[in-house]
C-alpha cells in the first residue's frame, strides 16, 4: 500500500501527515518532535494556526539531533485571506517561512481560496531568484474536510482525473472544533465503525485514518496527545475490505465539521454545491 501520493509536479507527499489547527504554541512543539519520532514526515501548517513558531522549533530540534533530514520532511504552510491582494502574498509566504525557520516549503496552498484571483500567484523566489518552494504548482493539490459522513466521491474522483492530489482534512471529525455543537455526529464513536476496528484489532480513529488511504487521498489527523501521534500512523498493517470500504461509503451524509457557516451569506460560500 503507498505511503506516499504523487503530485503532478511527480513530488511525494507523504500519505499521512499531522494536523497542527488549534495545537496549543506550549504543546506543539513536543507534538511535532514526537511525529517524527514516530514516523511522520509530512506536516500540515498554517500562518492562521499561529502556531508556525513552535513547530519550527520542533522541526529545527529534530534536525539538529539528526533524526531526520530537511529533504525528508514534507512541509505544507498556507496563505491566510487576508493576503490575498497581491501586495501581501509575498509578506504571507515570507513570515511563515521564517516562523518554521525553512528556506524551503514543499507546498503552499491557498487557505479558503474563495475569492482568491489567480493573477495574485507569486513564484517565492530568494534574493537570487531560485524558487523557494520546490514544488509549488497551482491546482496541485486540494485539501478538503473527508470523513464518513463526507466522503466527497465525486470531488475525489474529478481531482484524481485532473492529476490533482486531495488531502483529507478534519479526517477525525474535528471533535475539538471550535464551532461543535451539541447533538452534533461524533464520527469517532459511529458504531459501526467501531466494530470495524475492533475486528482488526484496531481503534476507530485508525480506521478513520486508513480509509483515506486505501483511496489514495492524504490525511492529516492533528493530535497534540504521544499516544495518539503514535497510533494515528500505526495504519500500514491492516486492509480493509472492499465491503467495508462500501460500508463507510454508505454513510456519507453530506455532512461538515468545518462548514465555514459564518460566511453562507456570501456569494462565494463554496459549500452549497453537491461539491
Ligand atoms: P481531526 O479530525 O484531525 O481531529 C482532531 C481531534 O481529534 C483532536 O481533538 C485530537 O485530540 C483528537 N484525536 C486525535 N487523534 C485521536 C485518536 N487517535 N483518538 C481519539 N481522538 C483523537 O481534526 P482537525 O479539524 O484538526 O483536522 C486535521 C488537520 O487538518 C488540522 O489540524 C489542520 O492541519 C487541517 N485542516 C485544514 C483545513 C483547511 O482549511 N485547509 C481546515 C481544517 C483542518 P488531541 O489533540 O487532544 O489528542
Amino acid at each position: 500500500m503507498a505511503t506516499f501520493v504523487k503530485l503532478s509536479t511527480k513530488a511525494k507527499m507523504p500519505i499521512v501527515g499531522l494536523g497542527t489547527w488549534r495545537s496549543p504554541p506550549d504543546k506543539v512543539k513536543e507534538a511535532v518532535k514526537a511525529a517524527i519520532d514516530a514516523g511522520y514526515r509530512h506536516i500540515d501548517c498554517a500562518y492562521v494556526y499561529q502556531n508556525e513558531n513552535e513547530v519550527g522549533e520542533g522541526i529545527q530540534e529534530k534536525i539538529k539531533e539528526k533524526a531526520v533530514k530537511r529533504e525528508d520532511l514534507f512541509i505544507v504552510s498556507k496563505l491566510w485571506a487576508t493576503f490575498f491582494e497581491k501586495s501581501l502574498v509575498k509578506k504571507c509566504f515570507q513570515k511563515t517561512l521564517s516562523d518554521l525557520k525553512l528556506d524551503y516549503l514543499d507546498l503552499y496552498l491557498i487557505h479558503w481560496p474563495q475569492g482568491f484571483q489567480s493573477g495574485n500567484v507569486f513564484l517565492p523566489t530568494d534574493d537570487q531568484g531560485n524558487i523557494l518552494t520546490s514544488k509549488y504548482t497551482f491546482l496541485d493539490a486540494w485539501e478538503v474536510e473527508c470523513h464518513p459522513y463526507l466522503t466527497q466521491e465525486k470531488l475525489i474522483q474529478y481531482c484524481h482525473s485532473k492529476g490533482i492530489t486531495v488531502t483529507a482534512y478534519s479526517p477525525l471529525g474535528s471533535p475539538d472544533r471550535p464551532q461543535a455543537k451539541p447533538g452534533d455526529p461524533v464520527i469517532l464513536e459511529i458504531p459501526k465503525i467501531k466494530e470495524i476496528a475492533a475486528k482488526h484489532k484496531k481503534t476507530a480513529a485508525q480506521v478513520l485514518i486508513r480509509f483515506h488511504i486505501q483511496r489514495n487521498v492524504a490525511v492529516i489527523p492533528k493530535s497534540v496527545t504521544p499516544s495518539r501521534i503514535e497510533e494515528n500512523i500505526q495504519v500500514f498493517d491492516f486492509q480493509l475490505s472492499d465491503e467495508e470500504m462500501a460500508t463507510i461509503l454508505s454513510f456519507n451524509k453530506n455532512w461538515r465539521a468545518c462548514g465555514l457557516f459564518a460566511a453562507s451569506h456570501s456569494e462565494d460560500f463554496p459549500f452549497h454545491a453537491e461539491y
